[in-house]
Order: structure tokens, then sequence, then C-alpha cells
């Protein structure tokens, strides 16, 4: 088996066939490392039809999203983490579940082998993560996410729901 460790320019993958040098190969199986850090990919030369492997860094393999606008925009950890965390407000969850959540969804992302992902799939990964930790949580994002489908968006609203509770004290 040829194993070939993939160079990075600037973030992206150039993968040379290393029997004919083209650039042109394909991806015909993906799949993490058991350190899940790595991607193991199994490619295909169009060029001369030879297969090979690769090892890949999945910490550059973070799908970008793509939001409803059709922007695309870099995964941002942080902001994943704050939208869940919003979500969890005054709710019995220790951070140590939410990190483990994160590392699940970033685990999830990677896996897919995409460069890209829709917002509303990485929103649905959140909603399913949610519903494992506490049901108040799921409850508040699925729905207020659903109907915003962005993560800023329903920061948002949450914050504005937030409000409203208070002045009606
Ligand atoms: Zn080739």
């Amino acid at each position: 088996m040829q194993q070939v460790r993939a160079n990075t320019i600037l973030g992206r993958y150039i993968m040379y066939c290393p029997f004919c040098g083209a650039h042109d190969t394909k991806v015909i199986d993906s799949r993490l490392g058991t350190e899940g850090d790595q991607v193991r990919r199994r490619r295909e030369c169009i060029e001369c039809g030879e297969r090979f492997t690769t090892f890949e860094t999945a910490e550059l393999m973070l799908p970008r999203l793509i939001k409803q606008d059709g922007t695309r925009q870099p995964f941002d950890e942080e902001k994943l983490r704050a939208g869940m965390l919003r979500a969890l407000e005054k709710r019995p969850v220790g951070m140590d579940l939410l990190e483990a959540a994160i590392a699940r969804i970033k685990h999830r992302l990677r896996a897919t082998g995409e460069r890209e992902i829709s917002s509303r799939t990485l929103g649905e990964l959140v909603i399913e993560e949610l519903r494992g930790l506490d049901e108040v949580a799921y409850i508040r994002f699925a729905s207020v996410y659903r109907r915003f489908q962005d993560i800023n968006e329903f920061r948002d609203e949450i914050d504005r729901l937030a409000k409203q509770v208070e002045n009606n004290k």
C-alpha cells in the first residue's frame, strides 16, 4: 500500500498522484483515524487510474459553511459554542458535557469529507446533540433555530426573548 502525506498550501490540499504527478485525483473512501485528528483517504488518479492512500490532518479539514444566502464562511468554533451556551443558559449541564458535544460535532463534520456543508446541516447536528444534553435547551434551540436557520440570528432572537422574560417579571 502506497502511503502519501498530503501537502497543504494555504490550507488547501494539493494532492498529486504519486505515480504520474497528475493533480486531478478523486476521493473514493474517507474515514477518520483512530485518534480522530487524521483523515485517511483512498484516492484514485483521474489520469492514470492508480489508487493510493493519504493521511490528511483533520484540523484543516473542517468544512466551510454555506449560509442561507449562498455566502461561505469558515467554520467558527467560538460561534458554535456561544450559540449552544445560549440555549443551555441556566440549565444543569456542565461545560465538560458541552465540550464533548462540540468535539462530536467537529468529528462528524470532518468525517463528511466535504469541503463545504450547509449551515443548516450544522444546525441539525447541534439540535441532535442538545437533545441528548438537555430537553429544555433542545426545545429552545430547535424551535428558534429551525425558524432562523442561522446561529447568529438565533442568538439575537434568544437575547430578545430573554429580555422579554425579564421585563414581564
Ligand atoms: Zn496518476
